[in-house]
């Protein structure tokens, strides 16, 4: 399995309000590409440009290189922001149904539904109501309910939100699995931390607009050099106050994080450090994927 999701020129107005402003990006197989911005962003309403349920004022969506068909979206899998699955209709029933939907043989459709609820840590809720589920088992169904078809291309907004460290785990575990099958996954999350331990590639839009893009890795090293400084029972980072070149960009706990210009020696940093007390840490640091966020955003 493998495709190419490309994203051209978005452009998406409602009235005044300009919701995507030529937003371009693509969404190759075996990733996954982590869709960060905003609230009012834009992700929501790309999401939905994907699946022909938004009008465009311009742009397009290819797969594969043509305009997204019909046929093709049939092999695409969505979980949408407002949860879709009809509350009083039986867990299992319901994926084959959508299987069904995309294609599948009945059999197929029910071996799917097995495989996928299984998997998806929800199997004894099969013939259970939706709406008898709490938000997080609801969350696994409707994930299952993405996948029931294989889908080539997954999107999904904001699966993890609400969930349990145990749900984040299993949803998170399946989002790496099916893009090392060969899947296009692109997903939405406000949990950054999150995003950074599972995606290898993040898209960072705001106002409709790209603001960043990349690995995690490229985005992370990019930019000025940035210092992680502890010292024994100072939990304000006073000393960093004021520093010429040096600027303080968080303070958790006791451990400050400088961002530091070009021409700035570290000793200097390291001496203001020490004259106010012992210093326990004091080290270079990859940029966190919350910093990069923040920075694109301005
Ligand atoms: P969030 O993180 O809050 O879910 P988002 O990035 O998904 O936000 P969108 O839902 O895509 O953002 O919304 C983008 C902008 O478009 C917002 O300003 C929103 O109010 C506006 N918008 C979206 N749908 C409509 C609509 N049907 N009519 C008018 N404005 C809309």
């Amino acid at each position: 399995m493998s495709g190419l999701l490309e994203l051209d020129g978005l452009t998406r107005r409602y009235g005044d309000l300009t919701a995507l402003d030529g937003l371009s990006f693509s969404v190759p197989s075996g990733r996954v590409v982590g869709f960060l911005g905003p609230n009012g962003a834009g992700k929501t309403t790309t999401m939905r440009a994907i699946f022909g349920l938004t009008d465009l004022d311009s742009g397009s969506v290819r797969w594969n290189g043509a305009p997204v068909r019909p046929a093709d979206r049939r092999r695409f899998g969505y979980m949408p922001e407002e949860r879709g699955l009809y509350p009083s209709m039986l867990v299992g029933e319901q994926l084959e149904y959508l299987g069904r939907l995309h294609g599948l043989s009945r059999s197929d459709a029910e071996a799917a539904t097995g495989v996928w609820l299984e998997r998806l840590g929800v199997a004894e809720r099969a013939g259970s109501k939706v709406d008898t589920l709490s938000h997080g088992n609801q969350q696994r169904v409707q994930l299952a309910a993405a996948l029931v078809h294989e889908p080539e291309l997954l999107v999904l907004d904001e699966p993890l939100s609400g969930l349990d460290p145990t749900g984040i785990d299993d949803i998170g575990a399946v989002l790496v699995e099916r893009a090392r099958a060969g899947c296009c996954v692109l997903f939405s999350s406000h949990q950054l931390d999150l995003v950074e331990d599972l995606c290898e590639t993040v898209t960072i839009i705001d106002h409709g607009r790209l603001v960043a893009a990349g690995t995690v890795d490229e985005l992370a090293t990019a930019g000025a050099r940035r210092l992680v400084v502890r010292v024994e029972g100072d939990r304000e980072a006073g000393w960093a106050v004021g520093l010429p070149g040096v600027a303080i960009s968080e303070v958790d706990g006791g451990e400050v994080r400088l961002v530091l210009e070009e021409h700035v020696d570290s000793q200097t940093v390291l001496a203001a450090a020490m004259a106010v007390g012992r210093v326990t840490e004091f080290s270079f640091a990859r940029r966190r994927l919350s910093e990069v966020f923040r920075e694109a955003l301005g």
